[in-house]
């Protein structure tokens, strides 16, 4: 008889742990098949970003490779993106991966499940304020936070102009005052 395949979506703080935890208990006894599935191939915990966006954080030292953890801990990882869900076929849609050039290495596809578990995180909320999407930087993926570090860094090499140091002042402007936004500060 088949084995349960139980599906996470998201392996951040929530679906890595959970992953790691039914791989010891069902994968490992093979009374379930774990799958992790992440857009990312590697997780940083959330609560670094801050220091991934200021360079105090090296990323490739801190962060978790999925297929190499998976493997140690008796779960599949499968890397791709969600973008559909039906829920009476039981089948999740992944989208197409492409590579750093927009070349896709894998077309859009499909997986099915017995049980899914949605861990997916949340994203900062702009609440529709006019402009903050187009010009703000987020901080809620490493991605947003090494795009916020380039952008810092650009402009504090911008301003070794003498001219351009002599008549401004650099001003970061950091909306939020919660955890991430006072660390960010400080
Ligand atoms: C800068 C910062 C500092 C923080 N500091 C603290 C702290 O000090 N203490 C604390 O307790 N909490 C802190 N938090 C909050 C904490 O990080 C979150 O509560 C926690 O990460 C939520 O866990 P999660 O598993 O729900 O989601 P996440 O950890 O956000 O993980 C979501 C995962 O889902 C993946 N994903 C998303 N969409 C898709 C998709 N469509 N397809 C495939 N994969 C997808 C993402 O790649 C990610 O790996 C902080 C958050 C931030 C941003």
């Amino acid at each position: 008889m088949a084995i349960p395949r139980i599906v996470i979506v998201g392996g951040g703080a929530g679906g890595l742990a959970l992953a790691t935890r039914l791989g010891h208990t069902l994968g490992k006894k093979k009374r379930a098949e774990i799958v992790l599935l992440d857009r990312n191939a590697t997780h940083v915990w959330k609560p670094l970003l801050h220091e991934l966006a200021t360079g105090v954080l090296n990323s490739s030292m801190d962060e978790v490779d999925y297929r190499g953890h998976s493997s140690a801990h008796y779960y599949r990882y499968q890397r791709g993106s969600l973008n559909g869900l039906d829920r009476e076929q039981k089948v999740i849609h992944l989208a197409p991966i492409e590579d750093e050039d927009g070349v896709e290495v894998l077309p859009a596809r499909q997986l099915t499940y017995d049980y899914l578990v949605l861990s997916l995180g949340s994203i900062s909320n702009d609440f529709g304020t006019k402009g903050v999407a187009e010009h703000c930087h987020f901080i809620d993926s490493p991605q947003q936070a090494k795009a916020f570090q380039r952008d810092m860094i650009n402009t504090f090499l911008r301003y070794t102009d003498p001219n351009l140091r002599q008549n401004t002042q650099l001003t970061i402007g950091i909306v939020g005052g919660g955890a991430p936004g006072v660390e960010l500060s400080a």
